[in-house]
């Protein structure tokens, strides 16, 4: 299918989102816009990934699993016992299905927005930031430190949102996915490597 032109996209997700996601989705999108503006990344690529990232959210749990299965995407036993988990892969696959996306770089950036990956591109560091940090957001803690250090530093943006989430997995006792943990020690590591 042809790629959808941002404003359709915009549309169609108010089918798709409830209204706090579809606030947050938007909130996410101009985060993600502002960072490509520092970073040079872009522009239409980064709108597209933040305005889709979330796009498989409001799939209720049961029927995640049951479109995760149709389309032979892969779910582990942590995905099964959390779907929620699974709006990310699914997410990307709906963008490139039902939305047109064929860019790559924009499918990988909603494929890992929850726990990035070891070596991220760019985009998939944006839109992970700004999904943590975006207006709306309140909860996390440090988040005036995160804001101003991801127009400075991204790398040590992720790796302090990375950290502040494995603290507090590990003390709220909830699962880690690997994921998390893979990409919290791979730029750990590149941090002392500098
Ligand atoms: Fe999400
Ligand atoms: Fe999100």
């Amino acid at each position: 299918m042809k790629q959808l032109k941002i404003d359709k996209i915009k549309k169609k997700l108010r089918h798709h989102l409830d209204k706090e996601r579809y606030e947050h989705t938007l909130g996410v999108m101009y985060t993600a816009a502002a960072m490509a503006m520092v970073y040079e990344t872009d522009m239409n690529k980064t709108l597209l990934a933040g305005l889709l990232h979330d796009c498989a959210k409001c799939i209720p749990g049961e029927k995640k699993i049951h479109l995760c299965e149709k389309y032979g995407l892969p779910i582990s036993s942590a995905e099964r016992q959390n779907p929620g988990l699974l709006h990310s892969k699914l997410g990307a696959y709906l963008a490139e299905a039902k939305y047109g996306i064929e860019d790559k770089e924009v499918l990988d950036a909603i494929c890992y927005h929850t726990t990035g990956r070891p070596n991220m591109t760019l985009l998939d560091k944006i839109i992970y930031i700004a999904d943590y940090i975006e207006p709306g957001r309140n909860h996390a803690p440090n988040l005036g430190e995160i804001r101003e250090l991801c127009f400075a530093d991204l790398d040590e943006a992720l790796l302090k949102i990375l950290e502040d989430i494995l603290l507090h997995l590990k003390e709220s006792k909830k699962e880690i996915d690997p994921m998390t943990q893979m990409t919290y020690e791979f730029y750990k590591r590149k941090q002392s490597e500098e």
